[in-house]
């Protein structure tokens, strides 16, 4: 076992030879003690695993804290090692990566379509954020892979799916070739056991052949090329079985009719003799039509440069053939897939499920690992790379295991909504990896929700604080308009039956009249008439005297007559607060009045009750009238930022009674700018004064500046804010 040791210890020397191998020795110690004792499927002892994983790493040239994250990646998991241990021993950065793998691991996966698949490896690799994470879960994966047999078949089974339809990919897009090609065979295998063992009988029948073919072609193409002056070197490759089963499944045709599954790159020195090669291969062999794309001329977005033909060949058959320069294979064959989409599209006819915004992250991170190739210290690319990939967004699960993409800062609504609408609109809580959290709880990565119905929940105006996604807010926005039109109408309804049959008329009877009513107050029909009257934007009385043959008895009373001099204030009242500056359900100019047992001002919170005849009554949201009020009659209000109305407000001010101080007080008030309507103040008996004035302010900023300048006056004892009608 310490010749395997040695073996990765040498193999990163080689490449890195700044490298700390003391502390890979140590992390393998480290393992071996922590697995002690612990046997594989296979009985060889288990720390065999991380050892293979650690030697995979050394082939990529990963660094030290990556080939140590795949020592001791299953320490955590499967020992009773700790991250903090490790972070003590190892230090921050590594334990990090074997907590990343161990997370990556915990991932429940049970996939079956492609789009689902795409979500779970952008959810893989938000989580890593260090690529590094993802590289030793990819080793980690490959090993498994390859001592995939001593498991039993159902688990076979289900580590082959995850591996084809989320590791290989990944991999893939990483640029990984060798590890892409190996890992989909090995699923292939476990997949369909018997298409593999067939198909891979029938290579083996013909491999000497195929060989002997390969040789063949190889020198004839060469020979042609040396006849027309172009100096190149010729190789042929048969491509993997999962490429050649997925074009049998493609074609529909068996394996002996797959001609084209030996490819044929053709490496040149300069680009005019790329042209050249091409103009050999066509007038030596038949090209076959739609085949041939320039991707010298133009490159692809990685900057893959390749020219692409298909042939009749020397018997008959197809076989395709690139021809690059020396630098152009460099750049495509240096680890770094720059034809993966290509190929990708061509195999599956682009159902990757990939958004073109996915594309340049991924081209971005091919680049990176590109780069990497070319660094002669691996620690000075890898050391601190962080990806942040899929920032932008948080991928969550369903209970079912789907994989929901939202949004960062999402909440249980924005994905209750995702969900479906009506679960959306009957969110009463929220489970999360089944703990009960707040609605406003930020989803993070690898969460499963489970949303808590009930059917009397109805969504509210704060959920639309908390959202993040167009298609919650637009649903619950929808909700609240429809909820208040619904008030609307059944409040209107109530006001002009009652109004009508103050003249002995009834709705039924009036429904032609009304209908005149409504265009002569420009509503569209009566429906629209109704709501407006709700609303309070159309009284009952503007509507009698719009209806046509109607017996007038007289003025619709007030709703509270009680004496002119009531009336008086409440139509001073009334105009006064018209245009007070507060939206009613989303609507402006809605007939609102301020409650007077607690005058709320722009900047309290606030709620509105619709009553009869008066419009809209706002109180504090806080106020002990409001909330005995009828629920029913609640609507939401709020205040109209760019109002500049004023607000009366009741100010008691406690002081000391001596001469001179309510001057100055009064003083006070006109140095803030605002206006006093009323003063009462009264002595008391223990040498002191309660002063109530009622001063009109504009927001609750300013009162709170009128407060602070009067507690500094001498001689103040205290300043408050009371209700208005308690003076
Ligand atoms: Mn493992």
């Amino acid at each position: 076992m310490s010749h395997q040791l040695d073996q990765i210890v040498s193999e990163v020397a080689g490449y890195d030879p700044n490298a700390d191998l003391a502390l890979v020795r140590r992390a393998y110690e480290f393992a071996s003690q922590a697995h002690e004792g612990q046997t594989r499927k296979s009985g060889d002892p288990y720390v065999t695993h991380p050892i293979s994983v650690a030697r995979i790493i050394a082939e990529l040239k990963l660094d030290v804290s990556s080939i140590c994250a795949g020592l001791l990646h299953d320490c955590v998991e499967d020992t009773s090692a700790t991250v903090e241990q490790l972070s003590e021993t190892f230090g921050k950065e590594i334990a990090y990566l074997v907590d990343g793998v161990t997370k990556l691991g915990k991932l429940p996966y049970s996939t079956r379509e492609e789009q689902q698949a795409e979500n779970f490896r952008k959810m893989l690799l938000a989580m890593a954020r260090d690529i590094r994470v993802i590289l030793v879960k990819l080793c980690d994966r490959l090993d498994n892979m390859r001592s995939l047999n001593h498991l039993p078949p159902e688990k076979q089974e289900r580590i082959a799916a995850e591996t084809m339809q989320i590791y290989a990919p990944l991999a893939n897009r990483l640029g990984i070739q060798w590890v892409k090609i190996e890992l989909e065979d090995l699923s292939f295998k476990y997949l369909y056991p018997g298409e593999y063992d067939q198909l891979a009988a029938e290579i083996a029948k013909t491999r000497a052949e195929r060989l002997e073919y390969i040789h063949h072609v190889e020198k004839l193409i060469e020979k042609e090329m040396s006849d027309n002056g172009v100096p190149c070197e010729v190789t042929g490759r048969a491509k993997h079985l999962w490429s050649i089963y997925s074009k049998m499944k493609r074609t529909q045709r068996p394996f002996d009719e797959i001609h084209d599954a030996i490819g044929f790159r053709v490496v040149t020195d300069n680009q005019m003799h790329c042209y050249q090669a091409l103009g050999v291969a066509h007038s030596t062999w038949t090209p076959i039509p739609g085949r041939f794309k320039d991707y010298i001329a133009l490159p692809k977005p990685n900057l893959y440069q390749s020219l692409h033909t298909a042939v009749i060949g020397p018997r008959g058959e197809r076989i395709e053939v690139q021809i690059r320069t020396n630098d152009m294979n460099l750049v495509a064959e240096s680890g770094v897939a720059a034809h993966w989409k290509y190929k990708e599209a061509g195999a599956d006819g682009g159902r990757e499920g990939v958004r073109p915004e996915d594309d340049k992250k991924f081209a971005w991170l091919r680049q990176l690992m590109e780069s990497h190739k070319e660094l002669r210290d691996p620690t000075e690319f890898l050391e601190s790379v962080k990806i942040d990939l899929f920032g932008d967004e948080v991928y969550v699960f369903t209970p079912g295991g789907d994989v929901k993409a939202l949004p960062k800062g999402s909440v249980p609504i924005d994905f209750a909504y995702a969900v479906h609408s009506s679960v959306g609109d009957h969110c009463s809580g929220a489970r999360v990896n089944g703990m009960i959290v707040p609605l406003r709880y930020q989803l993070r990565n690898g969460d499963t929700i489970e949303i808590i119905t009930n059917p009397n929940q109805k969504p509210n105006k704060d959920w639309l604080k908390l959202v993040k996604t167009a298609r919650a807010r637009t649903k619950i926005r929808w909700l609240l308009r429809q909820e208040q039109r619904d008030k609307a109408v059944a409040l209107g309804n109530d006001l002009v039956e009652k109004a009508l049959r103050k003249h002995d008329m009834s709705m039924a009877r009036a429904e032609k009249g009304l209908d005149v009513a409504a265009k002569a107050l420009k509503c569209q029909n009566v429906d629209e008439l109704i709501v407006q009257v709700g609303y309070g934007k159309i009284t009952t009385q503007q509507v009698i005297d719009a209806l046509p043959g109607i017996v007038k008895k007289g003025d619709e009373p007030a709703a509270k007559p009680e004496g002119v001099f009531k009336s008086l204030i409440r139509k001073v009242t009334t105009r006064r607060t018209q245009s007070q500056g507060i939206k009613v359900a989303g609507e402006e100019d809605v007939l609102v009045r301020f409650a007077k047992c607690c005058s709320p001002l722009p900047g309290d919170p606030i709620t509105g009750f619709i009553t009869r005849g008066r419009g809209v009554t706002v109180h504090r949201r806080d106020c002990d009238k409001g909330l005995d009020l009828d629920p029913d009659r609640r609507v939401e209000v709020e205040w109209d930022g760019a109002s500049k109305a004023q607000h009366e407000v009741a100010i008691q001010v406690l002081c000391t009674n001596k001469p001179g101080l309510l001057a100055h007080i009064s003083q006070c008030f006109t140095d803030q700018g605002v206006n006093i309507s009323q003063a009462h103040c009264r002595a008391t008996d223990d040498g002191r004064a309660v002063n109530t004035f009622h001063a009109l302010v504009r927001d609750l900023d300013q009162l709170k500046q009128v407060n602070r300048a009067l507690s500094r006056i001498k001689g103040v004892y205290s300043v408050d804010r009371v209700a208005a009608e308690a003076t």
